[in-house]
């Protein structure tokens, strides 16, 4: 990004349809054709020899492919996250490659960063002085904190999975958290929408659905892979879905770089779910529209992996289609895998994430088609340690001994022991 980038242009198009319109100011985003949501598409004015070959410092460094003034961004360094070469878990999946990228490292400790920074720049832009959002924890605490760092006010509802310490993590920051006695986040974003127009908030919940400019952020994961691979796309793009504007995002940044020559198209996509909630899973395996799926809520939610535990697909519109339109998967693990995962990960790889993040994990092993030539690139969203309770009865406690050699030595010798039997 340079001082003199100007705002990006932008559209509003459908994937359900195809229709396509300029930007409005009202607040209804549901195609008159059809009535699916509506996506923003960036008209994108970029030089690929002059935006793709220097590295990035976060992601506002692709903001000619981003819908909001970057001179107005609210940012906290979000983005430009590592890509990790995991040969120990290529190896385990006879794989020729495993790609890490490794979003756990953003602000607050999940790719929510992102999404938030563009959107929350929105709301500056419409002059408000107040977010509001749903969340079960992580876009709580980048709500929080963005708001912070704009001077602004948030408030937090969160609804029946929200985790303890993200719910502490967000109150940090200064927003005004109030629980909601629910397990359905659909019943959270219904109140969230009227408390916004009563009160004159900028909804900032990353739900595609109500809001496109939300969930823009993701989209520079894609352009961010693509940079970081020299060019040279993976054969997959593995990712947890609760909502699915991640994957949908993400399908929508290569998207972009097809329509700017940079790639000839976008690697299969993987969203992972887990078993106790997997509308994802279902819609693919019943060939459901979007709308379909509004209908039809995951009954009961109930997994470890509280920050993927939607009902609804808020993102449908455009995850869907992510998987259908790549030859993609939608994958679920139950609650025991994704905790061998999230250790696998953390002892051979030296990355500790969440459970909600964990689901990936496991899931490599149900990708289909993969061989020695095939390189995986997994997305990895959230922290550890924002959700150590989560995990703590399953860790090893510490051995406890007198100051003493021969207890030291004895209990080294005998841990040895265990190992090698
Ligand atoms: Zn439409």
């Amino acid at each position: 990004m340079t001082k003199h980038t100007p705002p990006a242009l932008y559209g509003l198009v459908c994937y359900g349809c195809g229709y396509s319109a300029a930007p409005k100011t009202d607040a209804d985003y549901s195609c008159p054709e059809c009535g699916e949501p509506l996506s923003i598409e960036v008209a994108a004015r970029v030089s690929p020899l002059e935006h793709f070959t220097t590295k990035p410092d976060s992601m506002w460094y692709y903001a000619p492919l981003l819908p909001v003034d970057p001179h107005q961004a609210v940012s906290l360094g979000e983005g430009a996250t590592p890509l990790l070469n995991a040969p120990r878990l290529a190896e385990e999946l006879s794989a020729g490659a495993v790609l890490l990228k490794n979003e756990s490292v953003n602000p607050t400790g999940s790719f929510k960063d992102r999404q938030v920074s563009v959107g929350i720049t929105r709301a500056r832009e419409l002059g408000l002085d107040t977010v509001a959002v749903v969340s079960s924890g992580n876009v709580a605490c980048a709500a929080s904190a963005y708001a912070a760092r704009a001077g602004m006010k948030s408030i937090l509802m969160m609804h029946g999975h929200a985790g303890g310490a993200k719910a502490q993590q967000a109150t940090a920051y200064g927003g005004q958290a109030i629980r909601v006695d629910t397990p359905s986040a659909r019943a959270v974003f219904d109140l969230c929408r009227e408390a916004c127009k009563r009160f004159n908030w900028y909804h900032l919940s990353t739900a595609g659905m109500y809001e496109p400019f939300n969930v823009e952020g993701a989209k520079t994961l894609a352009y961010e892979i693509y940079q970081q691979t020299g060019g040279e796309l993976p054969d997959w793009v593995v990712a947890p879905v609760g909502g699915g504007g991640l994957l949908g995002g993400i399908w929508r940044g290569f998207c972009d770089l097809v329509r700017l020559g940079l790639a000839d198209r976008a690697p299969r996509l993987a969203g992972v779910q887990a078993a106790g909630c997997a509308p994802l899973a279902e819609a693919i395996r019943s060939g459901a529209s979007f709308l379909e799926t509004l209908e039809h809520p995951w009954p009961n939610p109930e997994t470890i992996a509280g920050g993927i535990a939607d009902d609804i697909l808020f993102d449908g519109h455009t995850v869907l289609p992510a998987i259908r339109e790549t030859d993609g998967v939608a994958l679920a693990v139950d609650d025991a895998a994704i905790l061998r995962g999230l250790q696998r990960l953390a002892e051979t790889e030296g990355i500790l994430v969440e459970p909600t993040c964990a689901v990936v994990v496991e899931a490599l092993k149900q990708l289909p088609d993969v061989d020695n030539e095939s390189r995986i690139c997994v997305i990895l969203t959230g922290n550890g340690v924002k959700d150590l309770a989560a995990i703590s009865p399953h860790l090893p406690e510490a051995a406890h001994i007198p100051p003493t050699e021969e207890a030291l030595f004895d209990t080294v010798e005998r841990r040895q022991h265990e190992h090698s039997g």
